[in-house]
């Protein structure tokens, strides 16, 4: 981002917090993961106890030897990795809280675009395994800007979910459309999948790209292609 040369505003950095209602259409978003409401549902230490249970099946039926110092609680640890941390943004109280301050920095001619890398790694929900990868996230301030440390958080939540990779960038795209109040929302995603090097074609090399240009990313020529010059710039760290 840069600064508007001349009239140097005051800047306040008040924080809003956005409302709770807005918060929950932006965790579900209009592309939601295919998640079932339950009347009752399980409590976290139930599914572990429940999916444990399960896993150790599987084990068995794979004839493996449950009796054995090394697997013997490896029901519990996929169950819990499960519950706590890979599937965790099943949950949707798990979304992050998002807050956001009043965008002070607007050219006149044009607002700044603004473009944060992510590294995310998720579940490919048909396998299974794990996806991961980068995604480039964009947004064009309508008067609000976002806390940079919150993007990373909302693509990790939708990531900790059995995923496929172009639901992943809806529903960040779409996400951040409702949080910030604008359309002109772009999300660059590249990933490896284990399901891809590991099985099938065995690609060790094969990245999928996926992109969502929403708004003015989609129209302006111009823009589409400073995002695109933003995903593809090498940096100093990669
Ligand atoms: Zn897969």
């Amino acid at each position: 981002m840069t600064k508007s040369k001349k009239n140097k505003p005051q800047l306040s950095h008040e924080e809003f917090e956005v409302s709770q209602a807005v918060a929950k259409r932006a965790a579900i978003t209009r592309y939601p993961s295919p998640i079932k409401a339950k009347k009752n549902p399980m409590s976290k230490q139930e599914k572990i106890a429940f999916i444990a249970d399960k896993f150790r099946d599987i084990m068995l039926a794979l004839d493996l030897d449950l009796t054995d110092g090394s697997l013997a609680r490896t029901p519990e640890r996929v169950a819990r990795m499960y519950v706590e941390e890979v599937f965790s943004g099943l949950d949707l109280n798990e979304f992050p809280r998002v807050s956001f301050i009043e965008d002070q920095y607007q050219h006149d001619e044009r607002a700044n675009m603004v473009l944060v890398k992510v590294k995310f790694h998720s579940f490919c929900e048909h396998h299974f395994v794990p996806m991961f990868g980068t995604a480039h996230v964009a947004y064009i301030p309508n008067g609000k800007l976002i806390g940079l440390s919150k993007i990373p958080r909302i693509v990790r939540f939708f990531a900790r979910r059995p995923q496929v990779q172009e639901r992943l960038g809806a529903q960040i795209a779409d996400s951040l459309c409702t949080l910030m109040d604008t359309q002109d929302v772009a999300v660059s995603i590249s990933a490896q999948h284990f399901c891809v090097i590991a099985r099938g074609i065995e690609d060790e090399n094969s990245h999928t790209i996926t992109n969502v240009l929403r708004g003015a990313f989609d129209t302006h020529e111009a823009l589409k292609n400073e995002f695109f010059e933003g995903v593809n710039r090498k940096y100093i760290q990669t």
